[in-house]
């Protein structure tokens, strides 16, 4: 009878785990969809990077400020959830910057963990001009409807944007969505000059054959930009095969004795990811047009 009732249980467990397991999937960054819009298993220390650049972000999805002579700079706001805001400026305010002195927000994609922020921001950032791409724009007031901010700055292909001593180079590079925004400028270690590339959205989100050659095609003219010494990434694990993530050079930093070259400033490493993003995408390209033949 008892035999006959836990074998009954056993059963029921085997039927019941795997579904328990499936609402607990976890995303490409190992967290399940509450972690990810927890801002207590997404807060991280703030650290600075550069003496120009703070890392302000989540685990799961990064936020920089940049510091200029003219005011601070800050790329993309994260998630809106409950305490998202909040925590960014309070990360903003511990490595010592005042959320005040925000003069430009750039939201380099618009997607919602990289923008979800700007509407509790706004009214707080009074001396802060939003920019995007107009595609990325026209994509986020799709998405948000009435409950999008109002359009403010326009980032076209090709133009810059310089705020004291410092000027961010912007370019599209679309595939990612259709507006993304890539950028560079440089950054300093101790007073030493880098410049850094910053892609905006570097998986593909779309499955046009022309829309994923135009991707490659931007990563290849990328590939031959010269002289970048650095990257910065929007979320931890965009680094090549084998290399460490960004919380990992970010602990090398905090144990880098004088001389040790800066964890960040890894042109080698930058030109491996690039060569696997772009045989990774002809693959994408490849099924794209198989599935497009068939
Ligand atoms: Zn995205």
């Amino acid at each position: 009878m008892y035999r006959q009732k836990i074998s009954t249980l056993l059963i029921a467990l085997v039927l019941v785990l795997p579904l328990s397991n499936a609402f607990a999937q976890v995303d490409e960054y190992g967290f399940t969809r509450t972690e990810r819009n927890d801002i207590s298993a997404q807060a991280t220390e703030p650290f600075q990077i550069f003496d120009n650049v703070y890392f302000v972000g989540i685990q799961a999805v990064a936020s920089y400020v940049i510091k200029t002579s003219e005011g601070l700079i800050l790329i993309d706001t994260l998630d809106g959830f409950d305490g998202f805001t909040e925590n960014l400026l309070e990360n903003i305010r511990t490595v010592g910057l005042d959320p005040a002195g925000i003069r430009y927000v750039i939201v380099m994609q618009a997607h919602r963990d990289h923008y979800g922020g700007l509407r509790e921001l706004k009214p707080q950032l009074t001396d802060a001009t939003i920019g995007m791409s107009l595609l990325d724009w026209e994509r986020m007031e799709g998405d948000l409807g009435d409950q999008s901010i109002a359009r403010d700055m326009i980032i076209d292909d090709g133009s810059s944007l310089t705020l004291g001593d410092t000027t961010l180079s912007f370019e599209h590079t679309p595939g990612h969505t259709a507006g993304t925004t890539s950028m560079r400028f440089s950054v300093f270690d101790d007073g030493q000059e880098y410049l850094t590339y910053f892609h905006g959205g570097s998986a593909i989100r779309t499955d046009v054959p022309e829309e994923i050659q135009r991707f490659i095609d931007d990563l290849e003219r990328i590939q031959t930009i010269p002289n970048i010494d650095v990257t910065l990434i929007n979320h931890s694990d965009i680094v090549p095969a084998g290399a460490d993530d960004l919380f990992v050079r970010a602990e090398r930093l905090k144990n880098r004795q004088a001389g040790d070259p800066h964890p960040w400033v890894a042109p080698e490493e930058w030109q491996r990811w690039l060569t696997e993003k772009i045989a990774e995408s002809y693959e994408i390209l490849a099924e794209a047009k198989a599935k497009q033949g068939q």
